[in-house]
């Protein structure tokens, strides 16, 4: 398909740079330098290109069952706006913040404001009462409030600033939560350390706060309505522009400071931003309306219409993101094109990003309890048990490209699994070894549940774009 708007052609060739995948070896280099890095905790691994099978992640040594092969860093990662009313998590780590009683109260409070999870609950109310005010003050009493609950007034409002402290939730205690510096009161922190990572990478230019440096707060509030009310794969490609830009004014600062340190043929700013987009341009790409599955309920005859849509869809995104945050310096990241492959590229990798509540664990802790202690300690937290109803402990949840973990193909019958364990509190991707594994081995993840048949689990693959040859998919072949 074409482009909406004729480019010209320097543009296209930048854009055509952008797109052009680095050779293998160094996205190899890329890749495995990333697994060097201490935080990720890899181990016995690494990534190796594989002919026409593309790049897989391979045993580097002999890998015992249950062993942990990586902890990986999203690139970006995103809570789905609807999880955002049931849980409070860091915006950068997505740790749960705050406390048990700031997690129940928050929760209570706006389902007795009536939030559904097909609202956004960030501009419904939640924060836009007062951009300053803390966390703990949050919030007022609601008029629906009786009719909607059996809680005594008020008693939500104590749990959120404090006064109210539930039997042992000490023993659940969470970082207390760090507004974002920018002053949108939409994101919060476990840490100063995550508000300015965060700030730096991305956030300072998709802050709708105060201290926002995008050129139009009223227009980065309109794209991310519009992502919110179509798809909010729309706020990752914008997070992936954003810290692209971040990157590039970065590096800029850095070469005027040092002599020329990069030394790649062309214009000294299509150099610099090759480099920042480096972290993206490692990712398999194709366009998202080429490469989105056709649901189900769409006609094969209708299917060029429907890819139609899709790039509109992307073009209305792109135009409301260009009036937010355009960089002239930039600007190949605003075509449509880029602008496609990024979002084509979240498509093709993303992960679910899922952390468990420690609400749960509160809750089942206190049923552990021998009486009389569990039974004093429940008199006071089955009220809200009960506000809760059956969905008391929602994890976080959220969609993120994981580097390395994006890099793992598929089996049917994988020898590894994403698997977080007790310990594992945040966004990270842990992955760990589910068989003995030789060295040399590829190391494989199944990309949908194993349990399903083949026909279930091909239907499922098409999402991904392939068909599966695993081993067990030629055995079960008819
Ligand atoms: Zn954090
Ligand atoms: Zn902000
Ligand atoms: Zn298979």
């Amino acid at each position: 398909m074409e482009s909406f708007c004729p480019i010209d052609a320097e543009l296209g060739n930048e854009v055509s740079a952008l797109l052009t995948p680095p050779p293998p070896s160094q996205v190899e280099e890329y890749l495995n330098e990333l697994i060097k890095t201490s935080s990720r905790q890899c181990h016995g691994i690494r990534v190796k290109h594989n002919g026409d099978l593309g790049k897989g992640v391979y045993a580097d040594s002999d890998l015992k069952e249950e062993e942990l092969l990586l902890k990986d860093q999203m690139l970006v990662g995103l809570q789905h706006s609807s999880n955002k009313i049931e849980c409070l998590v860091c915006s950068f780590c997505f740790r749960f913040i705050g406390s048990v009683e700031l997690q129940i109260g928050r929760r209570l409070y706006l389902q007795e404001l009536g939030v559904s999870a097909s609202q956004d609950c960030c501009q419904a109310d939640y924060s836009s009462d007062d951009e300053e005010e803390d966390l703990g003050q949050c919030g007022s009493s609601s008029s629906g409030y009786q009719d909607k609950l059996p809680l005594p007034k008020g008693l939500t409002q104590s749990l959120m600033n404090g006064e109210l402290s539930l039997p042992y939730s000490d023993k659940f205690s969470m970082p207390p939560a760090v507004p974002c510096p920018g002053g949108c009161g939409e994101a919060y922190y476990c840490s100063k350390l995550c508000a300015e990572s965060d700030w730096n990478s991305s956030h300072s230019l998709l802050c709708t706060g105060e201290r926002s440096e995008s050129i139009s707060r009223e227009a980065l509030v309109k794209f991310i309505q519009h992502a919110n009310e179509t798809n909010d794969i729309f706020l990752l490609a914008a997070k992936a522009v954003a810290s692209t830009i971040l990157k590039y004014r970065k590096l800029k600062v850095t070469q005027s400071e040092g002599e020329n340190k990069l030394n790649v043929s062309g214009s000294p700013s299509l150099s610099l931003l090759l480099e920042a987009w480096k972290p993206i341009s490692v990712g398999h790409k194709r366009r998202w309306w080429d490469c989105i599955a056709l649901p189900v309920d769409v006609e094969s005859s209708d299917e060029n219409e429907f890819r139609m849509q899709i790039r509109e869809l992307a073009f209305s995104s792109l135009q409301l993101l260009k009036e937010a945050i355009f960089d002239e310096e930039c600007k190949p990241l605003f075509s449509l094109e880029i602008y496609g492959h990024i979002i084509g590229m979240f498509e093709l990798n993303n992960l679910d990003l899922v952390v468990a509540s420690p609400v749960e664990d509160y809750f089942l802790y206190i049923d552990d309890l021998p009486d009389p202690k569990k039974k004093e300690a429940e008199e006071i937290t089955r009220p809200f048990l009960v506000a809760l109803g059956d969905d008391y402990s929602v994890c976080c949840q959220g969609t993120a490209f994981y580097p390395l973990q994006s890099c793992m193909n598929h089996s049917c019958s994988p020898n590894a699994k994403a698997f977080k364990r007790e310990e594992d509190r945040d966004g990270q991707a842990t992955i760990i070894a589910v068989k003995p594994i030789c060295k040399g081995e590829e190391v494989t993840i199944s990309y949908v549940d194993e349990d399903l048949l083949l026909e279930e689990r091909r239907a499922l693959l098409v999402d991904y774009g392939f068909k599966c040859k695993c081993p067990r998919c030629v055995e079960e072949e008819p």
